[in-house]
Parts: C-alpha cells; structure tokens; sequence
C-alpha cells in the first residue's frame, strides 16, 4: 500500500543502521522487515576509506531502554578491520522481528492533528448519534440482560438506516415490551410494523426473530459475549459485533468501522481501502490502541455534520488545509462546467 505518511523509529540504533547505503533487493515484496535488515548489513562490506581504523574494534551493544522485555531486546555487534588497503565493517545485529516492524510503523503524516481537530468540531456533542446513537438506545431501568438485548437490537436495526428512524424504532420496541421472550411472542407482521421504516425492515424481522431463538436456546436469553460469537447470528456482522462488545460488556475489541468512519478515513488519507472491513484491519494496523473507542462515534457524528457524504462543508472543516480530499466536490464540480 502506498500512501504518504512517515516511517516511526524510536530506537537509535536502528536508525544507525537505517543511515548505511544499500542496494535495491532483487524482489523487496518478498522480503520481512528481518530479512531488509540482515540484506543492508550483508550489503556493508566495504567503507568510506577515510574511516580507516587502525585495528579490530568491536562494539557491542545492548539497548538499555528495552532490555528486561524479551520481545523488544535489541543487540548490536560492530566490526572494524583494515586489510592493508581498505578498512572491512561487519556488523552483525540480532533484532526481534516483531519489534522491529513496530519500530518501521507507517502512520498518516498529519493524522493527530487531524483528530484533535475534529474534537473540536465536535465538542458541542450535538450530532444525531450523540443523543440518539446506538448505545444511548437499550432502557437502563431494564435488567442487564434486557439493556444488553436491547443494544445488540438497536444496532441489527441501525444499519442502513438514520439515527432519528433507529431511535423512533426502538422507543415503538421498548413500550412494546422489548425481551426476549417478548419478541418471541410477537407476531412478524406486528413486529414489521414497529420497526417500520428502517432500512430493510422485513429482513431485519426475520434476522431479528432468529436471534432472538438463538439466544433463548443457547444463551440463556443473553447475549454472547465474544466478537465470534456474536457474529454467527444471523444479521450481524464484524463492526456491529465490536460495537456491541463495547456498549453491551464494556470490552474493546476493535474499531467499529460504518460507513462513516470508512468515508472520512479514506478521506484524510488515513487508509486506502475499498471495504469497511478493509477500513477496520487497516485503521487497527496503525491508530494506537488508545484512540480506537472515541474513533467511531467521533467520525460518524463528524460524518452526520460536516464530512457529509456529498458536498462535505470543507469550507467551514478545521481540517480544510491538511486534508488531501478538501474541496474535491468542488474541484470536481469546476472541472465539469470548464469541460
Ligand atoms: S476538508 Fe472536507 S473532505 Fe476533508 S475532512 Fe474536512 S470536510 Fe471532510
């Protein structure tokens, strides 16, 4: 993948050895990050003859820093020879592989200031899926079995759909008497009508009466509580799952990736991706740990008010200058009409 952003590199003595001249590998996309290593190091034989030492010197090196983690233990072994005419370095280097992948980590160039600039945006707390997201939707005076059933209901139902219908939908469903053994009871076409107009309401029906089967025979009326789990009932796939681990059980498991954290994402250049999933593995790789849960519903109330889907307000968007999407409706727009 190809995309601007900077190489992260802590470690001083990586980037010793990331300063040696090297020649292109044979076929780089083969290569680990174990294996470039041990390439640039075969590579170094022969050194700038001003260096000339006068004898054999070995370095040895341990970095302190890491030392006490067997994952992050980096060693170094210096070399310097004369053969009479032209000094010899070898320099043999052990590194974690892990580590060392973390150390050449690609991030986005400008993706912080991006993110604090989009908390801005959104300080006042007053988008849709502020009031009206998902997890704001199970009863909190329900049992905690039936404020779990009722999140993982509130996502089958918001997708494809607006906050505003979802919420509308649920309120129809909580008065209606939303448990399982409830739901189970209902009829389809009765249930058709409470959930009416979300997106795809007569599928949704059957996906939802399904689970709700599944969960009183093999759950005891709860919820699972593993991503997998969850994801093997019918109508419910990976981003859901990880919502509902966070807004059900208080667990986070992964980024919750709709369409739009895929949309904005692919917008500031923060991935370049076709499919959410894509989106979700390819933000995970990347974003440290400890922004994933304010990610999604920070960029989905973003999405609802400024980075709209078409005709994003770039004008009025704190992002409008490091951006590699600003204006392009616009830009886009212009080129047309001179066409
Ligand atoms: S500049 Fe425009 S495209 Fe970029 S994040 Fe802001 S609103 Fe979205």
């Amino acid at each position: 993948m190809h995309l601007s952003g900077r190489r992260v590199t802590r470690s001083s003595q990586i980037l010793q050895v990331q300063s040696i001249k090297t020649e292109k590998p044979p076929d780089a996309s083969s290569e680990t990050p174990a294996s470039k290593l041990g390439r640039k190091v075969k590579n170094l034989t022969r050194a700038d003859d001003t260096a000339k030492p006068e004898n054999k010197i070995t370095v040895k090196k341990e970095n302190p820093e890491d030392s006490g983690s067997k994952t992050k233990r980096v060693h170094s072994s210096i070399q310097y020879e004369t053969d009479n005419k032209l000094p010899v370095i070898e320099i043999k280097q052990e590194i974690d592989e892990e580590q060392f992948e973390k150390e050449l980590k690609w991030e986005p160039t400008f993706w912080h200031e991006q993110l604090v600039n989009i908390r801005e945006m959104r300080k006042a707390k007053d988008a849709p899926v502020d009031s009206m997201g998902c997890d704001q939707l199970g009863d909190g005076e329900a049992s905690p079995q039936e404020f779990r059933y009722q999140i993982l209901l509130s996502l089958m139902l918001s997708s494809q759909t607006k906050d505003q219908v979802t919420a509308a939908a649920m309120y129809r469903l909580r008065e209606h008497g939303c448990s399982v053994s409830n739901i189970l009871k209902t009829k389809d076409d009765k249930l058709g009508r409470l959930i009416h107009p979300v997106g795809f309401w007569n599928k949704k029906v059957q996906y939802i009466k399904r689970t709700t089967q599944i969960l009183q025979d093999k759950y005891n009326s709860d919820i699972p509580d593993t991503v997998k789990t969850l994801c093997e009932l019918p109508g419910v796939g990976p981003k859901m799952a990880h919502l509902v681990m966070r807004s059900a059980w208080g667990q986070l498991t992964g980024i919750g990736v709709d369409t739009h954290v895929h949309r904005i994402s692919n917008r500031l250049g923060w991935v370049k991706t076709k499919q959410p999933e894509q989106t979700q593995k390819a933000l995970e790789d990347w974003l440290p740990r400890e922004y994933w849960e304010e990610v999604n519903h920070l960029l989905v109330g973003f999405g609802q008010q400024t980075c709209l889907p078409v005709n994003p307000k770039c004008q009025q968007c704190l992002n409008v200058n490091i951006c590699p999407s600003a204006n392009i409706v616009s830009r886009r727009k212009k080129i047309k009409t001179e066409k």
